[in-house]
C-alpha cells in the first residue's frame, strides 16, 4: 500500500504548507508523494521554499523551467500535453497543469489516443461533464474529458480556478471494464479559503470494487436527449430505474453565484450602478486595460471599459421568466443602460463604439451581458474577424457547435426578434449610428465554445493573449480604481 498526500496551496503560503506536510509525513505517512495542486509556482515573485522538506513533493507549473529545484522539491512542467510521472512505488501520475489549454493542440492529442492510462492524474481544470453536472461551466473543460476518459486515473484532481473549490464525487465504474477500474474525482479549495484544501489517500496494487457505486459522469445521456426522446419505442429501451437514478444537475443557488448581489462573497468594489430589475460591475480580468485603445487618433481611455450588465434576479436566461422577452421591464431596462452607456460615450468618447455580447442559454447559471469599448479605427475589422472565427470554429473545430451568425439593423425584425424569444444564441450589438446585431443561434447538443465572444473581441483588439479572463486578473487596488473611474465616466455623462 502506497500513501499519498495532496494540498491545494496558497502560493503565499507556501512555506508553512511544506512545514504542515512534513509534520503529516512523521505522523501519519510515509507518503510516496506529496501533490501541489494549483500553480503555485507560476506567480512571477515565487521563490522556491527554503525549508527542508522530508519527503519527494511535486509542484504543478506552467514553466518550462528547471524542474527538480531542490531536495525533494520538483516542479511538473507540462504546458500542452499529457506528461506522466512514474514513481519509485510504480505508481504513475499524469499531469497536465497548464491553465490555459491551447484548442489546436487539444484537437490534435484526441485525434491520437495513445495516452496509457495512469493511477493519479492531475489537472488544473475540471472535466467538463463533472463541471457542467455543477453549473460551473467556467471550471471545466472539455479537453480534460477526453484524457479521463482515456487514462482512466483512479483519482483524478483538480482546483477549476484560482482560489479552488472542493468538491469530491464517489468511485464510478467504467461500462467496458465494470471489474477493473473505477475513477474518483476530486477537486481542493486553496489553502486559507475556508474550503476543504487537503486530501490524504492509499493506493493498492489492486483496486477494490466493493465501494464503487457512483455515476459515471462520462457516460451518461445528456439530459436534454431524454426529455426530447418521448417515442414509446425508445423510452421502453430503457428500464424506468436508470431514469430515477440519474443526479439531478445540483443547482447553484444565490449565495454561491458570481452574480448574484446576495453571495456574501459578492465583489462591492466592483459595482458600478444598480438599478430596478438590473445591476453593473467592471469585469473580472477585463480584456481590454487602462491606457488602452492607442492607435490612430484615438486618445486612451483611463478605465478599460469592460463591463457586465447583470439582472438583480438569479435567472439563466430572460427567456426563463418570459416567452416575451422584449416586453420584460428587465429587458427594457438592460437596452436602457446599453442606451445610455452608448450616450455617454459619443459625448465623451466619440473615437469608441461599444459592443455587447452575450451567450445566452437557458442552462446558464445566472444571464449577464458584457461590452467594452473598441477604438473606431479597429471597429471597421469586426465583420471580417467574427467571419474568420466563426470559420476557425466550424471548420477546425469541429467539437465545438457549428455558429452561423445574421446580421440586424432591425431591433424590431421578426426574425430577431423569435431568435431572441425563442432559442439559445450568441449576440453582438454593436453601436454607432444604428445599432447592429450579429446573432447565431445554438441548436444542438455540441459544446460551445464559451470564449467565442471574447476571441472574436481579442482578435479585433489585437490582444491575443487577453482571450482567458484568468490570465487579465487585476489586483483589488486596481479594480477599485478602474471601477471608480468608470463611475466617475458614466455619471458625470449622464448629468451633463
Ligand atoms: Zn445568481
Amino acid at each position: 500500500m502506497s500513501k499519498f498526500l495532496v494540498l491545494n496551496p496558497n502560493p503565499e503560503d507556501l512555506e508553512s504548507v511544506l512545514a504542515k506536510a512534513n509534520l503529516q509525513n512523521s505522523k501519519n505517512g510515509p507518503f510516496e508523494a506529496v501533490l501541489l495542486l494549483g500553480n503555485p509556482s507560476n506567480s512571477n515573485d515565487w521563490k522556491a521554499p527554503t525549508i527542508d522538506i522530508t519527503q519527494p513533493t511535486y509542484v504543478a507549473s506552467d514553466s518550462t523551467e528547471l524542474s527538480d529545484i531542490k531536495e525533494n522539491f520538483h516542479r511538473l512542467n507540462s504546458t500542452s500535453c499529457l506528461k506522466i510521472l512514474t514513481l519509485k512505488c510504480g505508481f504513475t501520475i499524469g499531469y497536465l497543469t497548464s491553465h490555459v489549454i491551447d484548442v489546436a493542440l487539444h484537437n490534435e492529442i484526441l485525434t491520437n489516443k495513445h495516452l496509457p492510462s495512469v493511477d493519479i492524474l492531475v489537472t488544473y481544470h475540471w472535466p467538463e461533464a463533472i463541471s457542467s453536472s455543477q453549473k460551473l461551466s467556467l471550471v471545466g473543460n472539455s479537453f480534460i474529458d477526453s484524457v479521463v476518459k482515456v487514462a482512466r486515473p483512479r483519482y483524478h484532481f483538480a482546483v477549476g480556478s484560482e482560489r479552488g473549490r472542493f468538491f469530491e464525487t464517489d468511485s464510478f465504474s467504467w461500462k467496458d471494464e465494470p471489474n477493473h477500474s473505477s475513477t474518483r474525482f476530486i477537486s481542493l479549495g486553496q489553502n486559507g479559503s475556508g474550503d476543504k484544501w487537503f486530501y490524504a489517500f492509499a493506493l493498492n496494487e489492486i483496486d477494490s470494487m466493493e465501494n464503487v457505486k457512483g455515476v459515471n459522469f462520462f457516460e451518461q445521456q445528456p439530459m436534454k436527449q431524454l426529455e426530447n426522446d418521448s417515442t414509446p419505442s425508445q423510452s421502453l429501451k430503457r428500464p424506468a430505474t436508470e431514469e430515477l437514478d440519474r443526479p439531478v444537475a445540483k443547482k447553484v443557488q444565490p449565495s454561491q453565484c458570481f452574480f448574484c448581489l446576495s453571495n456574501p462573497k459578492c465583489e462591492t468594489h466592483m459595482i458600478i450602478s444598480v438599478g430596478q430589475n438590473c445591476y453593473m460591475t467592471i469585469a473580472k480580468g477585463p480584456l481590454t486595460r487602462p491606457g488602452g485603445g492607442r492607435g490612430g487618433n484615438t486618445a486612451p481611455l483611463d478605465f478599460s471599459g469592460h463591463a457586465i450588465i447583470i439582472p438583480i434576479e438569479h435567472i439563466p436566461s430572460i427567456r426563463s421568466i418570459s416567452t416575451s422577452v422584449m416586453d420584460t421591464p428587465l429587458y427594457q431596462e438592460i437596452i436602457k443602460y446599453q442606451d445610455s452607456l452608448i450616450a455617454t460615450f459619443s459625448q465623451k468618447a466619440p473615437d469608441y463604439r461599444l459592443v455587447f455580447f452575450e451567450i445566452n442559454k437557458l442552462s446558464n447559471v445566472h444571464q449577464h451581458t458584457q461590452f467594452l469599448p473598441v477604438p473606431l479605427h479597429a471597429i471597421g475589422s469586426f465583420e471580417d474577424v467574427l467571419e474568420e472565427k466563426t470559420k476557425m470554429n466550424n471548420e477546425k473545430f469541429v467539437r465545438n457547435q457549428s455558429l452561423t451568425f445574421q446580421k440586424f439593423t432591425n431591433p424590431a425584425d421578426e426574425r430577431l426578434v423569435s431568435i431572441l424569444n425563442g432559442s439559445d444564441h450568441i449576440i453582438f450589438t454593436v453601436s454607432g449610428e444604428r445599432k447592429t446585431y450579429y446573432v447565431a443561434k445554438l441548436v444542438d447538443d455540441k459544446p460551445v465554445d464559451l470564449q467565442f465572444p471574447r476571441r472574436v473581441l481579442a482578435s479585433i483588439l489585437r490582444s491575443p493573449k487577453r482571450v482567458y479572463w484568468e490570465k487579465c486578473r487585476q489586483s483589488k487596488e486596481q479594480e477599485v480604481n478602474d471601477c471608480e473611474t468608470f463611475k466617475r465616466f458614466y455619471q458625470e455623462g449622464k448629468l451633463e
